[in-house]
């Protein structure tokens, strides 16, 4: 393989694949963007060039089939690798792509190293964090790397080459609605303090609000906290079907540390899990536990950090 392929509408997750394809020590990483708004925000993403392929859709998944077709005439001479940011977009996107080229596909993977006869290495998470699968897929192949997993590179990266998609109108969008986003983003957050479902009531989440204002951390959730008694947002939940975070420290607290929300935190650098049941499975994930009542163990905790 002598050219890598990475592509994510968030730069800074853009930046972390380039990481990872430059660890593959080929001759060039490229970065895909789908109009120049993308463009200039990767200008910083250090790949060796961007390619910027412009369609009008308003879902970048729209542009699956043409960026596949693309991708095709490339890999016909060089059987190379599309390495797409694991968010919503990415997923639909990169799934799409590998099914329209044919190839092998291994979703938000772990580690990934070039393997012998041109093919890649890779290792990824199944069952909800419960087995790491070892998968060698032949090239071209197509991965999903979730953010936070690798070491982002820096250095100027400008426009090589342009082209056109042409974007599959099949769906059409009708009208769209921005989601409002409040905090700290919690995929580029240095700290997050999770909230379980060991919280008795909506308004007690503000103490885990002053916890995080101290340590500057945003706020995630469990996905009962969110799905079922939405008192946070859907945004906010972690794990297997939610968001998957990479911060310095997770604070989980009042949670039992069930394998689907472990596998969205699982690679957070420190743990600290706040539980009252010290039989609670969170406490096996854990850098560091306090056996406490959450109601008695924040407020102090608090205290003392401020
Ligand atoms: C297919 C599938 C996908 C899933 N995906 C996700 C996912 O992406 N993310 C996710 O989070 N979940 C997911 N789940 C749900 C998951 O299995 C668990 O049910 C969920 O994570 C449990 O949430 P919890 O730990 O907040 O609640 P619980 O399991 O009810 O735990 C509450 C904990 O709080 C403790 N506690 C209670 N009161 C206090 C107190 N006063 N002080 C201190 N501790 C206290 C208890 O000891 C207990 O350990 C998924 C489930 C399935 C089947």
């Amino acid at each position: 393989m002598d050219t890598a392929y990475v592509y994510s509408e968030k730069p800074v997750l853009a930046a972390q694949l380039v990481g990872l394809a430059k660890s593959f020590e080929v001759k060039e990483v490229l970065a895909i963007a789908f109009d120049d708004e993308s463009s200039a925000a990767l200008s910083n993403c250090g790949a060796d060039g961007i390619i910027e392929l412009s369609g009008d859709s308003a879902m970048p998944e729209n542009n699956a089939r043409s960026l596949a077709s693309w991708l095709s005439d490339a890999f016909a001479v060089d059987p190379g690798l599309l390495i797409v940011g694991a968010t919503s977009i990415g997923r639909d996107l990169s799934a799409r792509v590998a099914g329209y080229l044919d190839c092998g596909f291994s979703g938000d993977i772990i580690s990934a190293e070039l393997a012998e006869d041109d093919a890649i290495s890779t290792t990824r998470s199944e069952y909800g964090g419960a087995v790491v699968l070892a998968e060698t897929l032949p090239l071209p192949a197509v991965i999903t790397v979730p953010a936070g997993r690798f070491d982002a590179a820096s250095g100027a990266a400008s426009i090589i080459d342009k082209g056109t998609l042409e974007p599959d109108t099949r769906i059409e969008v009708t009208g769209t609605t921005p989601i409002v986003k409040e905090g700290i983003d919690l995929s580029r957050a240095k700290a997050i303090v999770g909230v379980g479902m060991g919280f008795s009531a909506r308004e007690d989440i503000a103490l885990a609000e002053d916890l995080a204002a101290v340590i500057d951390a945003g706020i995630g959730c469990t996905r009962g906290i969110a799905e079922e008694r939405h008192w946070l947002s859907t945004e906010q939940y972690l794990g297997l079907s939610g968001l998957t975070v990479a911060p310095d420290l997770y604070v989980a607290v009042g949670m039992s540390g069930q394998v689907q929300h472990l596998a969205g935190v699982r690679d957070s650098k420190v743990i600290v899990a706040i539980n009252k049941n010290e039989e609670a499975p969170i406490f096996k994930a854990a850098d560091y536990g306090i056996v406490g009542d959450l109601y008695e163990v924040l407020p102090a905790l608090t205290a003392a950090l401020k």
